[in-house]
């Protein structure tokens, strides 16, 4: 009879200690702020579906939510990484689900960016600089319209951006480079592209489909910057589908684009209306009108500084 009898007072005194757990974690549960916020919102729960979903509740209670917890994604202590748990009600019972957290959502906007960028070539030099270096007073206007565009940002993305031309070397792109850290602190994200590559990018993701993708997202980029338009567009394929659908979608939605080039607008009309293809003025002339609707044309004046390297 011995080992029975223990079997059930183990049994009584576990089960002892079990109520005793369940009502310690159920004071814990209802003490915690978010969760009395949620019963006072939601009168109509019967404490025996508080019973019911004690353990739900209790997950709740344990997880981070939207980051209170935590400075970064590496740092969220959830069960699942960058997931904020929510609590709802759905015909009577609670219902415990998650959601992506704000971090996991700008970490993986970031990630997605990333990884176009870095196909995307661009100079060190150029992705850190800064507009503290610039001198103001060698390149006067186009330095004043760039302060004037981020000035504006306080009431929203201006429509129109800046199309830079001036002689190689004065430092057009070293201005969209300043440019896109400035909008990096004010949490605009800008998408930064050499012309010559993204012709080659573009055409290299004919073979895998991802045209597409990648055409989305110059249109959608809150900033795009092409730098150095010109030379490099002597496929008609890729004037008329490829920017002439960046640019119009652009134009439609209002979004602004900034150019560098070694041309002035008349020139790179007469650039643009000549490819392999033939020659297409009315072509080339739609271009150039959309390139005005999106971006005003300002001219950087200085020296070449390749040359004092
Ligand atoms: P562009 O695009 O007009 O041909 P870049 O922007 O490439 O000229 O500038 C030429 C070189 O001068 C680059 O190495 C760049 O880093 C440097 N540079 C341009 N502007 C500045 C500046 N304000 N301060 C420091 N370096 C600059
Ligand atoms: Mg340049």
């Amino acid at each position: 009879m011995k080992p029975v009898q223990s079997t059930l007072q183990k049994w009584l005194a576990e089960n002892k200690n079990f109520q005793e757990n369940y009502a310690k974690i159920k004071a814990e549960v209802l003490q915690d702020p978010d969760i009395k916020e949620f019963l006072l919102h939601h009168p109509q729960i019967s404490d025996k579906e508080i019973n019911r979903s004690l353990i739900k509740l209790y997950e709740y209670k344990t997880q981070s939510k939207q980051c209170d917890r935590c400075k970064s994604l590496q740092d969220c202590p959830n069960m699942l990484k960058g997931y904020s748990p929510i609590l709802q009600v759905v015909g009577g019972e609670i219902h415990l689900s998650y959601e992506k957290c704000h971090t996991r959502i700008a970490y993986e906007k970031e990630q997605q960016q990333q990884k176009l960028i870095q196909s995307l070539y661009m100079p060190k030099d150029i992705l850190q600089a800064s507009i503290q270096d610039i001198d103001g007073s060698e390149r006067g206007t186009a330095i004043q319209a760039l302060i004037n565009f981020l000035k504006q940002l306080k009431s929203g993305l201006p429509r129109k951006g800046l199309y830079l031309h001036g002689k190689f070397g004065v430092g057009k792109t070293y201005l969209l480079g300043a440019l896109a850290n400035e909008l990096k602190k004010a949490n605009i994200s800008s998408m930064l592209i050499y012309m010559p590559e993204m012709v080659r990018e573009i055409r290299g993701s004919l073979k895998d489909d991802s045209i597409n993708e990648k055409v989305e997202f110059f249109k959608k980029a809150d900033v795009l910057m092409l730098d150095d338009i010109g030379a490099e567009l002597q496929s008609a394929w890729f004037r008329d589908e490829i920017l002439g659908s960046i640019l119009q979608y652009r134009m439609m939605e209002g979004l602004p684009v900034f150019f560098t080039s070694n041309y002035t607008l008349n020139q790179l009309e007469s650039q643009l209306a000549s490819t392999k293809d033939g020659v297409e003025q009315v072509k080339a002339g739609r271009i150039i009108e959309r390139i005005k609707q999106v971006s005003r044309e300002v001219s950087v004046e200085g020296s070449n500084r390749r040359e004092n390297d």
